[in-house]
């Protein structure tokens, strides 16, 4: 047996386990001993039964000495069975479990664990469907395992037993040796064992701490290999600066943090070593003409530009933003998923060949045909819904690009450092001039009729309004509001006279283009869509946004959504509609009314959903941590992130003999970031 070796073929396990084993992820011996306990109970040292305090849960030792037998009720199975340890007595009350008559044979002795109360007449203590083990082999700590129908924490337990003696002495110890006694780490096999059979509690912090620095380290690792290609490189030094040139251009005049980030980044394209800039500003901070700022020096210095955006939306607006902006200066193609085939044969050869200087596009950039003569300038915005994946293959089609990230996403520093390591970060933490910051509202749908009234007297005044739901077609387990239904009830009935459009994500990329230009151009006035608007759009006279269904959206979302209005000179509004009565629902939504500061949302998020929600393997495409926790092992992070350093350092691509296991965790590592579409 190996760590390979399916889990079927662990004692014990078999076809019909095996498949509730699969439920939780579990196909092989490694999945196994991977698979951690989420908590663990102490069975080490029972109290005396005349201690055990009701109300609270403990562990005891007792003879059975009146076995099992079923009480009569009408309702459920309820079995009674009384226990003694020699000085007390403890009822034990089972629940619908047949079975248990047969585990609890009279005379013999046992561990029970669970929580003691007290018989509502008698008095007498009892403990209501205890945990048991056999007295004499169960005294110690057990792990608690998330559990499936069918397959139970103690199952589990016995199974990691099983595969643990069978693969005893067999381990390859997967960190070099020098680490392991620089940082006092037990071995690999040692940790395995003590995370799930500890002794006590200070073993399994000390397993913790290896498996931690382990997960860490390989993560950093990964992160700073794929980034430091090219590194120490050179890359197209930037002669002149003509951003002064780009201004004359804009509508507006730039805010100070604008103009600072603008400054950090020249700097590094005048340095002669690649950018590797992340600019994080809230939405509507203006990052994109952070960023047309510097294609445009960057394509006056002769250079090509890539700009790449995660919705064909986004890019097609971000296409029309730019060539607007730069007019005949600067020719611009878009390169998307539906680009018609001819077309795009152009773009590329004009690409390929150099004539044309800057493409904005979607993902589609990222594709074979698509290379570059002199790419000097690389832009992912919003990089958040990018894979590190793909923002590292857009940088690979030029020799050493400057890469610049942008992001409305704010993110614990500790997680910002593995993501981006050691990317320097520019933060425009300044709104343009004027904008009312947006009033928000949270209501029931008592409120439908006033909130139509309310959008009209905005429509009357000649701005644009936006009405938001979670789903597009209706569906059976659902009463959610389909965006489909729900607009032509909208455009027939309560909006008749006034023009209504239609978007969501499944309509084909040029009818969505369409409906987007009908809106950005006035022509309709009100749009009922799905989250599709979520990223970036821009329409600057729309100032009323409705969401329907809001419980449905985490706070971030609410906060990137209400980031479409607010981005002119008119107040702007936005009312979340929910009739989710509980409370935790509605705190969610009060705190939107509260605050427009994108990083107070992101924290509240954060601190609402845990750190497994919103750092979860789609938000910033890293595989999910089994073991380190971002938020709290903070000291661990800076500790692997240093030693992730010294060993780059010394051993650039892991090919010296004692970082071969760790070579062979990076396989591994971009076999994950594979599986989960990151590449
Ligand atoms: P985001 O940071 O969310 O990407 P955008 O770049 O889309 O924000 O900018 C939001 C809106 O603000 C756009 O309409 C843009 O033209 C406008 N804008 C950007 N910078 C300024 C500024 N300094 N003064 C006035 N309006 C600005
Ligand atoms: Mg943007």
């Amino acid at each position: 047996m190996d760590l390979n070796t399916d889990i079927r073929y662990v004692k014990g396990v078999g076809d019909v386990m095996k498949s509730r084993f699969h439920r939780l992820g579990i196909d092989t011996v490694e999945a196994l001993l991977y698979y951690f306990p989420r908590d663990y109970e102490d069975w080490s040292a029972p109290i005396p039964i005349t201690d055990a305090v009701p109300g609270e849960t403990c562990c005891v030792r007792g003879t059975v000495i009146s076995r099992p037998v079923q009480v009569p009720t009408r309702t459920a199975l309820v079995v009674k069975a009384m226990i003694s340890d020699g000085r007390g007595l403890m009822q034990l009350v089972y629940f619908g479990n047949k079975y248990i008559v047969r585990q609890l044979p009279e005379g013999e002795t046992f561990l029970f664990y669970g929580k003691v109360t007290a018989d509502e007449y008698s008095g007498e203590r009892q403990m209501l469907s205890p945990r048991m083990m056999r007295a004499g082999a169960g005294e110690r700590l057990h792990p608690i395992y998330r559990q499936t129908e069918g397959l139970t924490s103690k199952k589990i337990e016995q199974t990691v037993e099983y595969a643990l003696s069978a693969l005893r002495g067999s381990f390859a110890e997967t960190l070099p040796e020098y680490l392991l006694r620089k940082h006092g780490l037990m071995g690999l096999e040692e940790a395995l064992r003590s995370i799930h059979l500890p002794r006590d509690r200070a073993e399994i912090a000390r397993a913790r701490d290896r498996l931690v620095f382990e997960e860490l380290l390989d993560l950093q690792l990964a992160m700073m290999l794929l980034k430091t290609r090219g590194r120490g490189e050179t890359a197209l030094r930037l002669e002149r600066d003509r951003t002064a040139e780009f201004l004359a251009k804009l509508p507006f005049t730039l805010t100070g943090a604008q103009r600072r980030c603008i400054d950090e980044a020249m700097a590094d394209l005048r340095c002669g070593s690649p950018m590797n800039r992340l600019v994080q500003g809230d939405v509507g901070s203006g990052k994109t003409a952070v960023a047309a700022a510097l294609i445009y020096s960057a394509v006056k210095a002769g250079w090509q530009c890539a700009m790449m955006a995660p919705t064909e939306l986004l890019a097609q607006q971000h296409y029309e933003t730019m060539t607007k902006l730069f007019g005949e200066e600067i020719p611009t193609g878009l390169v998307t998923g539906s680009t018609p085939k001819a077309k795009r044969r152009l773009l590329t050869a004009a690409l390929a060949d150099g004539s044309l200087p800057f493409a904005v596009g979607t993902h589609a950039l990222l594709s074979e045909d698509v290379q570059f003569a002199n790419l000097g300038l690389v832009v992912t915005d919003e990089q958040h819904r990018f894979g590190v994946r793909q923002r590292t293959a857009l940088a690979a089609k030029g020799a050493t690009p400057h890469t610049l990230v942008m992001s409305a996403t704010p993110i614990p520093r500790t997680l910002g450092l593995i993501i981006y390591g050691d990317l320097d970060v520019s933060i425009i933490d300044e709104l343009p001039a004027g904008r009312k910051p947006v009033e928000t509202y949270a209501v029931t749908t008592d409120y439908h009729d006033r909130i139509y009234k309310y959008i009209k007297k905005f429509l009357d005044a000649g701005r644009q309004a936006y009405v938001v739901c979670p789903l597009v077609e209706e569906s059976e387990e659902s009463d959610l509001i389909p965006a489909e239904d729900y607009y032509e009830y909208l455009r027939d009935e309560v909006f008749d006279g006034y023009r209504v459009g239609l978007l969501h994500g499944k309509m084909k990329p040029k009818d969505k283009a369409a409906v987007m230009e009908d809106f950005v151009s006035g022509r309709t006035q009100l749009l009922v869509s799905t989250v599709v608007i979520e990223v970036g759009i821009d329409v600057p006279n729309a100032t009323v946004m409705v969401i329907e269904n809001a419980e449905r959206f985490g706070l971030s979302q609410l906060h990137q959504l209400r980031g479409r209005i607010g981005r002119g000179a008119h107040a702007s509004v936005c009312i979340l509609i929910s009739d989710a009565g509980n409370d935790e629902a509605l705190q969610r939504l009060r705190l939107l009314t509260k605050t427009n500061d994108g990083f107070v949302v992101a924290q509240e998020d954060l601190k609402m959903r845990g750190p497994g929600d919103f750092l979860g393997a789609r938000q910033h495409g890293l595989p999910e941590l089994r073991i380190a926790n971002i938020v709290t092992d903070t000291k661990q992070v800076y500790a692997a992130r240093e030693q992730a350093q010294n060993i780059l350092l010394a051993d650039p691509d892991l090919s010296l003999p004692e970082h071969r296991s760790l070579a062979e965790a990076m396989r591994r590592m971009y076999a994950q970031f594979a599986g989960a579409g990151i590449n």
